[in-house]
């Protein structure tokens, strides 16, 4: 029997449930009856609860009633009801009255404070219950496949308002508090019921068909909510139509909570996000800021249906919904702003799954899940972006209209129930009129990827092999033959033309003919294939004569992306990798200037304090001319090409350590602090970081003072991080403790730190720190945030301190569940291990740069 798993002899198919918090306490007190199913007779009822005072459980039929012993089960997080009497088969009424703590972790019902404009504190009470912590608000069945309808009271204070998932039936005083009944709800799971309590304001409400759009935030926030709500709108309405399907409830409200672990919960019609993700001033954002309003909320929306209407069985199938739904929102944010170019950017999302999958602590999307931490875990870039990537590979390869299709058929024939893996691939593959699950089960159900080689035989044709991907020699354990079916698609350019050839690949090599006339050939044609592409040397020296414009930004930022994974898995020596950043002086497109930028940032972890001089020229020898040519602000430019300028300054003034950048910037942010209104929002964010680069102690100062008086939540998080990008070590020794003593918000805590332990400035200081309050810091971050704060651990990257985190791991035996601590540690070894490999060829090359 499994501890973690109920029993399914008893079904809950309703809650009235009416809760009770007050914000003073801190507690809440509830009473919940829940009508329930008994399908075998039985003498005791087991459902999920933690953290809860259970006095009173009454089982009623009709006139017949008893009472149950209850016992709560602390480990498995269960309560047991045994009964005197025997429960026959039939339906049941359960009564079960309780009382908790309004905590301050993050989940469950939790509070969360802010300042109103006055500087006066004030509480309000959310909830997050994904994956198993509505059992921390109110007795129930916890798991995902328990479908039941929910029909909810909350009786508050009367100066409160309280939001829910389903629109609000009656609103009434009872003595000095107020009654809010909420209408029932589509049967659905528990980790999608949501609470909101607090002083709300509301926009007024856009109307998609019947259906009221709004967006909810603390008092004083409204004037930021029209960005979040036109995308909300845009995208509701879109995924009626990709879908359709009617959207599935009777309102959609999007909260913005002041404290908040994850990014957004998408609660059916009750979406909570952090600040960040959903309250921004257009005017005053940059374009990465009011990207990721977009993203979320296109994310969050695209749940309504995939995860909400139609839901994995079990947390195993969590891929379901989160890659589904990362997916969709690239669909929305493209059709939303096609001049965003999502999808190139997607590039940016799908590499970062690559590098985690290509470790030998990596792990299938899809796996089996028995605790809750187990299921917690799942909450990664493989889940949301590999899933996500590799949902897209197959939807290129049978075609958009024919997966729009599938995806019709299952959410219909699935609405208001739960799925397997398999339950979506029968439904695409009868759409597609051919196995889908015989191409993906390779891709879902086995870890990493392939690398496919390509090189031209000496009878004219083209070798395409495919071996695992791994930065590290395999063990034996993982050495184990694997393939996948990789769906190839190959571009041949020959004398006066371009074709396009699509092939399976099966087996471990296939070989194509090349027409007369070759030139070159581009494997991963338009980027959609999740597995990264080794050309033998005459091949790219062919590919590189197409730049820049013979291929298109994803090819040449995978082209980038791939060869620098080369790097690290020693595959391509590394001065062979920046002779190919010469290459590309004059690239204008932003992503691939994010792989290149990132991988000198990655550089400029392993380099010597020596070095530096050396190595900063070199920046700036790759970055001025394609600056320059970017040049200064235009009216009606493009929006990738400000961020693309923004980017380039702060390559320049921090890695680059360019002094006429660092002038230039002082200039932006000058221009900002007199005329906010006219300033670039990219350049003076870039302006913010490398003054902090460049700053010293009256700058850290001002600074803080930005941060403390931030009107936006995008601007506090700007002065938030330029406290960690300072190189002064006094000043960034004054950043650590304030993640501790309340200056900064928990929610916030683990990037700041994350942050100081990649900067070669702060790291050692930064490591020192969370040594020394590890403990203090497990308690007050959030668990998600500190997998983020631990993921800092891969910028320490000297074999020193490399031996210090592995000490500091292992003596402290620290789990964050999953495979995340062997992934972070892996990932430290690859760098470290390139830097005694390539350390004296780097030396030599900048010593002659
Ligand atoms: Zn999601």
């Amino acid at each position: 029997m499994d501890p973690y798993r109920l029993p399914t002899h008893v079904l809950p198919t309703r809650y009235d449930l009416r809760l009770e918090p007050d914000l003073a306490s801190s507690r809440f007190a509830g009473a919940v009856t829940i009508a329930i199913k008994v399908l075998q007779p039985t003498s005791e009822i087991v459902l999920n609860a933690a953290e809860l005072e259970i006095s009173e459980a009454i089982l009623a039929r009709e006139e017949d009633s008893q009472s149950a012993r209850i016992a709560l089960e602390e480990t498995t997080e269960r309560c047991r009801l045994a009964f005197d009497r025997p429960i026959p088969k039939g339906t049941y009424s359960l009564r079960l009255v309780f009382q908790g703590t309004l905590n301050d972790k993050l989940r469950g019902f939790y509070r969360s404070k802010y300042k109103d404009a006055a500087g006066q504190e004030h509480w309000l009470a959310a909830t997050q219950f994904e994956a198993t912590d509505a059992r921390r608000a109110f007795p129930c069945w916890d798991e995902p496949a328990f479908k039941a309808v929910f029909a909810s009271t909350l009786l508050i204070d009367a100066a409160l308002t309280a939001v829910s998932n389903t629109g609000v039936l009656a609103d009434y005083a009872e003595g000095n508090k107020k009654v809010v009944r909420f209408a029932d709800s589509i049967p659905m799971s528990t980790y999608l019921v949501a609470f909101v309590v607090g002083e709300l304001e509301a926009t007024e409400p856009v109307y998609v068909g019947r259906t009221p759009v709004r967006v909810w935030s603390v008092p004083g926030k409204r004037q930021l909510a029209a960005f979040g709500q036109q995308i909300a709108a845009f995208s509701l309405k879109m995924y009626e139509d990709y879908y359709g399907v009617p959207y599935p409830s009777d309102k959609l409200d999007l909260l913005a909570i002041p404290d908040f672990a994850a990014g957004a919960m998408e609660n059916l019609g009750a979406i909570t996000f952090r600040e960040t993700a959903l309250l921004v001033d257009e005017k005053t954002a940059t374009h990465a800021e009011l990207e990721r309003v977009a993203d979320v909320v296109a994310h969050e929306n695209a749940h309504m249906w995939f995860g909400d209407l139609v839901t994995m069985s079990w947390w195993n199938g969590l891929w379901l919904n989160e890659a589904f739904a990362t997916v969709l929102e690239m669909v929305a944010v493209d059709a939303w702003k096609p001049e965003w170019q999502r999808w190139t950017t997607f590039g940016v999302s799908r590499a970062a799954a690559l590098v985690v999958d290509g470790l030998q602590s990596t792990r299938p999307i899809e796996y089996p899940v028995a605790a809750p931490r187990d299921a917690d875990a799942m909450f990664d870039v493989l889940t949301y972006e590999k899933g996500a990537s590799v949902l897209r590979m197959l939807e290129q390869h049978i075609g958009p209209e024919v997966f729009r299709e599938g995806i019709r058929q299952y959410l219909r024939k699935h609405a208001y129930g739960n799925t397997e893996t398999a339950d979506l691939w029968s439904a695409l593959g009868a759409a597609a009129a051919q196995s889908v699950a015989e191409m993906m089960d390779g891709w879902v159900f086995q870890p990493g990827y392939p690398l496919a080689s390509a090189r031209v035989e000496k009878e004219g044709r083209l070798s395409v092999t495919q071996q695992p991907f791994a930065y590290l020699p395999r063990t034996k354990e993982t050495a184990a033959p694997q393939r996948w079916q990789v769906p190839i698609q190959i571009r041949i350019h020959s004398k006066g033309s371009t074709t396009t050839q699509r092939l399976l690949l099966n087996d471990a090599e296939a070989t194509l003919d090349l027409p007369e006339g070759f030139e070159c050939a581009v494997l991963n044609e338009a980027g959609h294939g999740f597995y990264r592409v080794h050309y033998a040397p005459e091949l790219l020296e062919r590919l590189l004569k197409l730049l820049p414009n013979g291929l298109a930004a994803i090819e040449r930022f995978n082209l980038v992306n791939d060869s620098w994974a080369a790097v690290l898995a020693g595959l391509m020596p590394l001065t062979e990798y920046l002779e190919l950043t010469t290459r590309f002086k004059m690239e204008r497109d932003k992503n691939v200037w994010a792989v290149l930028i990132g991988s000198f940032a990655a550089l400029n972890r392993v380099i010597d304090a020596s070095d530096r001089p050396a190595f900063e020229r070199l920046i700036r020898d790759r970055l001025q001319a394609a600056f320059a040519a970017v040049g200064t602000p235009r009216p009606g430019e493009n929006e990738l090409t400000k961020q693309l300028r923004g980017e380039l300054a702060r390559g320049l003034g921090m890695l680059g350590n360019d002094e006429a950048v660092q002038r230039q910037a002082a200039a932006w942010y000058a221009e900002q602090t007199q005329a906010p209104a006219a300033a670039d929002p990219d350049l003076t964010a870039a302006a913010v970081a490398i003054l902090a680069h460049a700053g010293d102690r009256s700058r850290y100062d001002e600074f803080l003072g930005r941060f403390r008086a931030a009107t936006t939540p995008q601007d506090e998080q700007r002065y938030l991080h330029a406290l960690t990008a300072f190189r002064v070590p006094e000043l960034l020794a004054e950043t650590l403790p304030r993640t501790l003593n309340g200056e900064f918000r928990t929610q916030d805590v683990p990037h700041v730190i994350r942050s100081l332990l990649h900067s070669v400035h702060g790291r050692e200081i930064a490591w020192g720190f969370v040594k020394q309050r590890w403990d203090e810091l497990a308690r007050a971050v959030p668990a998600t945030g500190l997998k983020r704060l631990c993921e800092g651990v891969i910028g320490l990257a000297t074999p020193e301190l490399e031996r210090d985190v592995r000490d500091f791991f292992r003596t402290r035996n620290i789990q964050l569940g999953g495979k995340l601590v062997e992934q972070y540690l892996e990932q430290l070894h690859i760098v470290v291990q390139m830097r005694e490999r390539e350390g004296e060829a780097l030396r030599a090359y900048l010593s002659v740069t």
